[in-house]
């Protein structure tokens, strides 16, 4: 069995719809197609979110507003039944404006996840409904039934005892070759829906694989693989078509957006290939990450993360930045939900690097400040060079701003302020 994972940008009209079923055509293995929210939906679930949670108005505007993207959708796809398919999607979001006007909980993050979920859910309802409609038979699951979770909205922890028994249940292949179900979206035991944080299908897929011991995961991108720098930003941008989980690991870590940080632990733990191919062009060869042994020579590798921001704290009383003020530290950020991306220390001194968010930033300076004084620049970039060299670093770092460098045996990382 094979796993094919479609993302945002592979969903997001007729035509990418199209193109997916033919690809999807072409694999005669039982297979199971993880697909994402169409387009930029979730950002537009998250709106609405904010917007329900904020009691602010125009929550009609966006139904309305989703409504007519995904019937757009469904009229270039469909040329009989395209009434019966909007039928079905009525029906959910229908169930999604039975949320918005009801009153919201206390909890953001509860109401998050039930209603950025229904970009996946009314994603996988027309994609499996068009490929039984080229008669590419299929099965859909509801992957909230089959794949559990805690409670931790917005980043669920899977338990994988529970998903492995229920997805063994789910996926039989008993009289079905495919299966078409939604990544990023999961099930508590009491049934409420759950998130694996953004971009979180990869992590479905690879998750699925796991579980249900896949031959392979592809993942079918908009770029032809995975490349040694962002193209749109570096024009000598090359595919790199063989990759380590090892170095895997580190890109997605580092902040390369090719596939979720995540990923790769269970494909590693079951030795499953991943191959990342693009969409537009299905027979090249793309990249596939995998157990590798031996040394490989790597290029250069260029990872750009932007809108972060770097925080110097130093303690009020004078005292050393030790073991209770960093546990400290580490738990304001975990509170938070901030991620660490590097991390700098003298006697008085903790320098790091986070995202940037805006919904929390004044909370969590304002609590940090009962304890530290506080230096911050916000917009400032994190540039991480892999198997670096001289030449290259000058190339990118000559007459920018640096506020931060480290270098360690393999990877340079500079913070760059943009102001
Ligand atoms: N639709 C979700 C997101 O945009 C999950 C995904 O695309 O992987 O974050
Ligand atoms: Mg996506």
């Amino acid at each position: 069995m094979k796993i094919f994972k479609f993302g945002g940008a592979s969903v997001k009209s007729a035509e990418a719809i199209k193109q997916a079923a033919k690809i999807i055509g072409t694999e005669h293995a039982p297979l199971i197609v993880v697909v994402s929210a169409m387009g930029k939906m979730t950002n537009k679930l998250e709106a609405l979110c904010s917007d329900y949670f904020y009691k602010k108005n125009g929550i009609e505007a966006h139904i309305e507003d989703i409504r007519h993207f995904h019937y757009n959708i469904i009229d270039s796809l469909f040329e009989k039944n395209a009434e019966q398919v909007k039928n079905k999607i009525e029906r959910l979001l229908l169930e999604l404006h039975q949320i918005t006007v009801s009153e919201p909980s206390l909890c953001y993050d509860f109401e998050y996840d039930r209603i950025v979920s229904f970009g996946e859910r009314i994603s996988t309802a027309i994609v499996s409904e068009y490929l039984n409609s080229v008669s590419l038979s299929n099965r859909l699951v509801d992957i909230r039934t089959a794949l559990k979770t805690d409670d931790n909205y917005r980043d669920a922890n899977i338990d994988i005892a529970l998903s492995g028994e229920f997805c063994k249940k789910a996926f039989t292949f008993d009289g079905v070759q495919r299966y078409v179900t939604q990544g990023f979206i999961a099930g508590t035991t009491t049934n409420q829906t759950t998130t694996l944080g953004r971009e979180g299908s990869d992590y479905t897929a690879a998750i699925l694989a796991n579980l249900l011991d896949a031959e392979s995961v592809t993942i079918w991108k908009d770029v032809p693989g995975v490349m040694n720098a962002d193209p749109k930003i570096f024009t000598e941008a090359e595919i790199m078509p063989r990759i380590s989980y090892k170095e895997a690991v580190e890109l997605s870590h580092c902040g390369a957006q090719i596939i979720h940080p995540k990923t790769i632990k269970p494909l590693q733990n079951k030795d499953i290939p991943l191959r990342v191919k693009s969409f537009v062009n299905p027979e090249a060869e793309g990249s596939v990450i995998l157990s590798i042994k031996e040394k490989m020579e790597m290029p250069p590798v260029y990872i750009v993360k932007k809108n972060q921001l770097l925080l110097t704290l130093s303690p009020r009383d004078f005292s050393f930045v030790a073991e209770e003020k960093l546990s400290h530290i580490f738990a304001t950020l975990a509170k938070y939900r901030l991620k660490l991306h590097l991390v700098q220390q003298s006697a008085i001194n903790f320098t790091f690097l986070i995202d940037y968010n805006a919904q929390t930033f004044d909370a969590f300076i304002d609590e940090l400040q009962q304890t530290y004084e506080v230096l911050y620049n916000k917009n400032v970039t994190l540039l991480t060079i892999r198997h670096y060299n001289e030449r290259i670093i000058e190339k990118l770092t000559t007459g920018k701003n640096i506020l931060v460098e480290q270098r360690s045996r393999l990877t340079a990382r500079f913070v760059i302020n943009e102001n």
